[in-house]
């Protein structure tokens, strides 16, 4: 017999979200199933000025100041930043990296990791709000959106018409611009892999290599498609950060946090009612925080993983604020614990008899364990990658035996061992090497002492060395090579085996 099918009955709420629908809408009704994924819904942000709205304008700039501009910069005759994969070296200013400083990239990535704990431990999502690049490219996709199909209302109005030739053209217009951008991204970012001015040349000239054309376009589109169409998606449903940021947030983490002891009972009022008999808190419920969230969600619902922390519901709501003559901050950054904190000390028109919100002092919101542990652990790590990369030799050698030619007899019964010098010049100029051998007695380089190689180049040097008979019994023995510079700035010991047959 068939078993009968399962329902959950679901109340329907109303959504008054910009393009929400009727949460539960198809369950609405015994004998409907539910559905099990949220269908997405297109959000028209309400563009906002303020404090916060400036803030991540001047930052969008700066990093895109530093991203597209970076690879134009030139240091002496080359490009100062550039990850040459092809020829494996890795220039950053007058630094010249080989893969065997891989440890410098990895001791920068647990920095960039920690600066991101103790950031998010200080100050919440400061990087989700305003610096990540998947913020900064839809905050750019939404400006020339607005600037090409109008504001909230106008975008709102067009969606909902027909095809005709002006949303044609506006949208077609709309689409060009967000595909240069994408397209310049591209190639900017391909810039950083490839001389870019050579890129830009071959680009021109339709000759761009194969892989190149494929890093373009792939960057390109993942930018196009991120900001112009999937944008709060992707922080809401791919970013792992979004997931494990609440394990590093605690009570004195500064959060965007709606002030819900001032702000309730929230409703609509004539300006000048007064709120002590009307029982209304600071909110109007004018919902104006809502329209101007990126990401569509309420901050008077309590803090929210899709809060990116980006400050706009602030500014939002200051503005309200101020046009009821209220004391700003019902949306604010603070911590939890302030929030607690805080009586009904806010409540109704600014009263300056009454006393400012209680406050957590500055000591407990910086001073805590885990900021501690990060700030150390960071200063340490970052005083410790400079101090190596500073005082790091610009030689690099690797010693490998000559597995085609195996330790032998030679004149005069001496024992020879070949071996395959690898030596990397990590300076912009050709440096002349002189390679030494010790560790055994009468151990002599007698070939390939000296070795010239050109700037950021590196060299394989056939080295061959003899120790006299009896000088070492047969078996494995540990030798030194001794690589240093001609002009003295820099010496390298590589160690090697030498094998004495039987
Ligand atoms: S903007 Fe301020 S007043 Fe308006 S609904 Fe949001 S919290 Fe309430
Ligand atoms: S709730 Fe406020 S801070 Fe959070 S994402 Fe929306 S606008 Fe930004």
């Amino acid at each position: 017999m068939e078993a009968p099918k399962k329902t959950i009955p679901i109340k329907p709420v109303a959504d008054d979200r910009p393009g929400g629908a009727a949460q539960g809408d198809e369950a609405a009704g015994e004998g409907k199933s539910v559905r099990l994924f949220e269908a997405s819904r297109k959000i028209y942000a309400r563009t906002i000025s303020g404090y916060f709205a400036r803030w991540r304008w001047w930052l969008v700039a700066l990093t895109q100041l530093v991203f597209y501009g970076l690879p134009w910069l030139t240091w002496g005759d080359r490009q100062a930043v550039l990850f040459d994969l092809a020829s494996r070296r890795f220039y950053l200013g007058g630094w010249v990296l080989y893969p065997q400083d891989l440890i410098y990239l990895s001791g920068l990535l647990v920095i960039s990791a920690l600066s991101l704990f103790l950031f998010t431990a200080v100050a919440g999502r400061l990087w989700c709000g305003y610096s990540c690049p998947q913020t900064v490219y839809t905050e750019i996709f939404m400006w020339v959106e607005q600037h090409i199909e109008g504001n909230r209302s106008a975008r709102m109005r067009l969606d909902n018409t027909k095809m005709n030739a002006e949303k044609l053209v506006l949208k077609s217009f709309k689409h060009i611009v967000w595909i240069g951008i994408a397209m310049w991204t591209g190639f900017t970012f391909v810039g950083y892999f490839t001389p870019i001015r050579e890129l830009g040349l071959s680009f021109l000239q339709t000759r761009m290599g194969s892989w190149e054309v494929f890093w373009v376009f792939f960057y390109a589109f993942a930018t196009y498609g991120n900001a112009g169409f999937m944008r709060e998606q992707v922080c809401k449903y791919m970013c792992p950060y979004a997931r494990f940021q609440s394990a590093m947030f605690d009570k004195d983490t500064l959060i965007v946090a709606y002030d819900t002891q001032r702000g309730e009972k929230r409703g609509p009022r004539s300006k000048n009612v007064d709120l002590l008999k009307t029982g209304l808190g600071d909110c109007i419920d004018c919902k104006l925080c809502v329209q101007v969230c990126p990401t569509g969600i309420d901050i008077r619902d309590g803090l929210q993983y899709e809060c990116i922390g980006c400050g706009l519901c602030a500014d939002a709501c200051d503005s309200v604020m101020d046009k009821m003559g209220y004391a700003p901050g019902l949306i604010r950054y603070d911590t939890q614990r302030a929030m607690d904190g805080v009586r009904e000390v806010h409540r109704g028109v600014v009263d300056a008899s009454k006393p400012p919100p209680e406050r957590a002092p500055l000591t407990t919101h910086l001073l805590r364990p885990r900021v501690l542990i990060y700030s150390t652990l960071l200063t340490l790590l970052t005083a410790g990658l400079l101090f190596s990369l500073v005082t790091r030799a610009p030689l690099k050698v690797d010693a490998v035996r000559d597995r085609a030619s195996l330790a032998r007899v030679v004149d005069e019964g001496r024992i020879e061992n070949v071996y395959r010098l690898q030596i990397m010049n990590a300076t912009e100029q050709t440096q002349r090497y002189r390679i030494e051998a010790r560790g055994l007695e009468g151990l002599q380089v007698v070939s390939g002492a000296e070795a010239d190689v050109g700037p950021a180049e590196s060299r394989w040097v056939a080295v061959r060395l003899q120790i006299p008979p009896e000088s070492a019994p047969p078996g494995s023995h540990q030798v030194h090579f001794d690589v240093s510079a001609d002009n003295g700035t820099a010496r390298v010991s590589e160690l090697a085996t030498f094998i004495v047959p039987r």
